[in-house]
C-alpha cells in the first residue's frame, strides 16, 4: 500500500507517553501512583458556569452557531481584553475555538507558508512544534537562560530572512516562569524591526504569584502583529469543555476562520454560554483557585529546595520545574518505579536535565509525594 502522510510521519509522538503509559499500567496493577504529571486543575468547574451551560441546553441552544462564536461570547472576550490586557480589541478580532490548542493550530495554519521559520523558546510546551510542522513551517529553537528563564540579546542570532513567527508563553508551561517587561520588550522590538508575527500564549495568565502578567500585544504596536491565545481550561477549571480563543488583527482572524469553517465549524454552542458566564460572572472563584495553587506551590518548592534541588522561578502556572543531575527520563522512571510518583521528564519540552512536577493535585497527595521522593532520594 502507498505510505501515509510524510508530514504527519515527521511529527514525533509525545515524549510523555511512555512514562504516562507506564504509570497507567502500574495503576491497573493496583499500585497507588501519585500523578504529578497532569496539566489540569484538580478543581471542578464553578457551579455558576455549569448552571449557565445547563440553562442553555434546556433553552434549546443545541443548534449550529456562528462559526467564530456566539456574539455574547465574542463581546465578553473583547470586553475582557480591553479591561484587563491593555490593548484594544473588537469582537471582530476574536475567534472562539475548541480549546486554546485548536486556536494555536488554526493560527499556525493561517500564518505559515511551507518553509517559514517559527522561533520557539525552550523549554516549550509540547504542542507548538507539531502545530508548526503540520502547518508546513520549520521550527527554530532558542533556549532561554536556565537560571532566570528570561530573554536576552542572544535571541537575535536565530532570526533569518525566513523568520515569520515567534511563540512566547508566559506564564510558561513547563517552567512556571513569567516573562518580565524587559524580555517582552526584546520580543516586541525584534518583531517590529524584522517584520515578524508573534503568538503569545497567555492561558495561565490568572495563575501568577506575586508577579505581574503582561500581555505582549500591549507593548508598542504589537497588537497589530500578535495573536494572543487564551482559554478557559486553566483559569476556570474547564479543561473538558474544550473552549479557548484567539485575539488578533482582523485579517488573521479571517484566515483562521477559514480553517475553522472547514474543520471544526465552531466550538460547542451550549459550552460557549458557560464561557460567557465565566467571563461575566464573579471572579472570586479564580482567585480562590489561585490562592490554593499558591499554597501548594510554596509547599512543593520549599520541600524540593530542602532536599537540595534547584528549581526554576515558580512565578506562574502550576508547575515546579526541577533541575536534576543525570538523565531526566531515567530519573523520572526511577521516581515512578521506586516512589510511585509520576512526573514529566524535561526532555519532553526540549529541556533535558529537568523534571516538571504539576502541583495541581491535593495538598494531602503532594505531602505524600514529597515524603516518597525524600525516602528514595539519593541524588
Ligand atoms: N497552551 C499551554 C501552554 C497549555 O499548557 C495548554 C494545556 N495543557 C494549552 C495551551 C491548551 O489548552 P486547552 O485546554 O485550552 O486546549
Amino acid at each position: 500500500m502507498k505510505s501515509l502522510s510524510a508530514k504527519i510521519a515527521a511529527v514525533a509522538p509525545s515524549a510523555t507517553i511512555a512514562i504516562s503509559d507506564k504509570a497507567k499500567k502500574m495503576e491497573r496493577e493496583g499500585i497507588d501512583v501519585i500523578s504529578m504529571s497532569i496539566g489540569e486543575p484538580d478543581f471542578d468547574t464553578p457551579k455558576h458556569i455549569t448552571d449557565a451551560c445547563i440553562d442553555a441546553l434546556k433553552r434549546g441552544e443545541t443548534h449550529y452557531a456562528p462559526s467564530n462564536g456566539i456574539p455574547e461570547l465574542l463581546s465578553a472576550i473583547s470586553e475582557k481584553i480591553n479591561r484587563e490586557n491593555g490593548f484594544p480589541c473588537t469582537p471582530q478580532q476574536v475567534i472562539v475555538a475548541c480549546g486554546a490548542k485548536d486556536a494555536i493550530y488554526e493560527a499556525m495554519e493561517a500564518v505559515l507558508n511551507p518553509g517559514d521559520e517559527t522561533i520557539l523558546l525552550t523549554p516549550a510546551w509540547v504542542s507548538y512544534e507539531p502545530c508548526v510542522q503540520i502547518a508546513g513551517g520549520k521550527v527554530v529553537k532558542h533556549a532561554v537562560n536556565q537560571k532566570t528563564f528570561q530573554l536576552d540579546d542572544s535571541i537575535l542570532e536565530w532570526v533569518t530572512a525566513k523568520t515569520k513567527m515567534i511563540v512566547v508563553n508566559s506564564p510558561s508551561n513547563p517552567s512556571g516562569a513569567v516573562l518580565d517587561k524587559g524580555s517582552l520588550k526584546l520580543v516586541a522590538d525584534l518583531c517590529l524591526d524584522k517584520d515578524i508575527y508573534a503568538m503569545s500564549d497567555e492561558i495561565y495568565e490568572k495563575l501568577v504569584y506575586g508577579k505581574e502578567h503582561i500581555s505582549l500585544a500591549s507593548i508598542g504596536d504589537m497588537a497589530q502583529r500578535t495573536i494572543t491565545i487564551n482559554g478557559f481550561s486553566k483559569s476556570y477549571a474547564m479543561t473538558g469543555w474544550r473552549l479557548g480563543y484567539a485575539v488578533a488583527p482582523v485579517e488573521i482572524i479571517k484566515a483562521m476562520s477559514k480553517v475553522q469553517q472547514h474543520s471544526i465549524s465552531q466550538a460547542t454552542t451550549f459550552a460557549m454560554f458557560g464561557g460567557v458566564a465565566a467571563l461575566r460572572g464573579d471572579q472570586l472563584c479564580v482567585e480562590e483557585m489561585r490562592k490554593e495553587f499558591d499554597r501548594r506551590r510554596k509547599y512543593v518548592i520549599s520541600e524540593l529546595n530542602a532536599m537540595g534541588y534547584e528549581t526554576a522561578p515558580a512565578d506562574g502556572a502550576f508547575y515546579a520545574f526541577v533541575k536534576v543531575a543525570g538523565d531526566d527520563t531515567e530519573i523520572a522512571t526511577r521516581w515512578l518505579e521506586k516512589a510511585h510518583v509520576a512526573v514529566t521528564p524535561g526532555s519532553a519540552f526540549d529541556a533535558p536535565g529537568w523534571l516538571r512536577l504539576s502541583y495541581a493535585t491535593s495538598m494531602e497527595r503532594l505531602k505524600e509525594a514529597m515524603d516518597r521522593i525524600r525516602k528514595i532520594d539519593a541524588h
